[in-house]
């Protein structure tokens, strides 16, 4: 053994502040496999998130991103009403350069040791293709091909569940969850936000698109005559809504006071800069869809695929989205707290008295 190996201690303090139940790190020299899984809680479930596969420039900073996805699923599923715990993992490397067929096998052979206790998927830097290898060394992974009994890409069932969350707006702001003739500027129009578009194009509603790839943004002109605009100018667009659907961190000190939509309802994951940011939007008057509520159609998608996948029956617990945000919007007047809180809190009961049910002893 060497003397290079760094103190673990920062690690435990990190799983003791927030909670966390096991962070394991995997590694196989012959394919330079790197890897992490974080499993924040399991109170609901089996630990569900993706694996994102990013060149991070040290592991300090792989742990603490994945310490801090993984606590985020654990929220996004308990508000939504899954029976899945937080996990996220992450590969350190360059998907385009380090991806091999040996390395994402040696990789679902580790999540297979974890014996369902984590369950993953795509995110940042993976894809179907890649779920579907790791199938075949593990059972406990979602987002497999639909040949293979699976429910596929997630960012149609994600973009669906930004669309019944913005009907919820519509009904809070404007009476009714029609969104014919409303204006609403999408920021990043990739997998969910191009499928946002089409969805919104059906309801009648006025698009403007942005992104950093021109050709993104032809494809949704050209398809539904939305109006361009360039990416940093999206947020100051005067709409209805808002649609950030590309990077986090976009609601922040500088652009909340540029903002100039009644609304904002989103698929980004971290959409906040900060939790100060949600406080700034409600004393804007702008009425904040959180992130993980907004998002959430992609993992409720995924969460189907272990019970035997049925699309019609994804989709509509998908739509309820729509009742979970206007639960949302109601605990955050009676509380008189963000609705970025208001969905902490709500997440937080759920976890709390659904985990408190399972105290109670069966026969097995
Ligand atoms: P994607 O990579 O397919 O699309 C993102 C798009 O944003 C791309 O077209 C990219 O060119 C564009 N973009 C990058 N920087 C930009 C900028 N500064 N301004 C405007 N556009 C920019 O990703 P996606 O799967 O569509 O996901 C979009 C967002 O939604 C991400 O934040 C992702 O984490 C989140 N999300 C996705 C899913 C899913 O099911 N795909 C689920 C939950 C959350």
């Amino acid at each position: 053994m060497g003397d290079t190996l760094p103190s673990v201690s920062s690690v435990f303090e990190i799983l003791k502040a927030d909670g966390f139940e096991e962070v394991a790190f995997f590694h196989d020299s012959p394919t330079g496999l790197r890897a992490i899984v974080a499993i924040h809680s399991t109170a609901l479930g089996p630990a569900l998130g993706g694996t994102r596969f990013y060149p991070y420039a040290s592991e300090d900073e792989a742990v603490v991103d994945v310490c801090r996805l993984a606590q985020g699923m654990t929220y996004k599923h308990a508000v939504c009403g899954n029976d899945q715990g937080g996990g996220k993992a992450v590969i350190i490397g360059d998907p385009a350069r380090d991806r091999s067929e040996a390395l994402l096998r040696a990789y679902g052979r580790f999540v297979e040791g974890l014996s369902g206790r984590y369950i993953t998927a795509e995110d940042v830097g993976t894809n179907q293709a890649d779920m579907d290898l790791i199938r075949r060394e593990t059972r406990h992974v979602t987002g497999v091909s639909e040949s293979l009994g699976g429910s596929g890409d997630p960012s149609p069932a994600t973009a669906w569940g930004v669309l019944w969350a913005m009907k919820a707006v519509a009904e809070r702001l404007w009476g009714g969850p029609s969104l014919a003739g409303r204006h609403v500027c999408i920021s990043g129009v990739g997998k969910v936000g191009a499928a946002l578009a089409d969805h919104l194009a059906e309801e009648d509603a006025k698009l403007t698109v942005a992104d950093v790839n021109d050709a993104a943004v032809d494809s949704v002109v050209e398809r539904h005559g939305a109006v361009p605009v360039t990416a940093d100018a999206a947020h100051t667009v005067a709409c209805d809504i808002f649609s950030p659907c590309a990077l986090g961190g976009v609601l922040n000190a500088e652009t909340i006071p540029e903002l100039a939509c009644e609304a904002v309802v989103g698929s980004a994951n971290n959409q906040l800069a900060e939790l100060a940011d949600a406080e700034r939007l409600r004393q804007r008057g702008v009425v904040y869809a959180p992130d993980f509520v907004a998002n959430a159609g992609g993992v409720i998608n995924i969460a189907e695929e272990p019970h035997g996948y049925d699309r019609t029956r994804a989709y509509r617990r998908i739509s309820s989205i729509h009742d979970t945000l206007l639960a949302v919007f109601d605990r955050a007047d009676t509380e008189g707290i963000t609705t970025a809180e208001a969905a902490d809190r709500l997440a937080e009961e759920r976890i709390a008295s659904v985990s408190r049910v399972r105290l109670i002893r069966t026969a097995r």
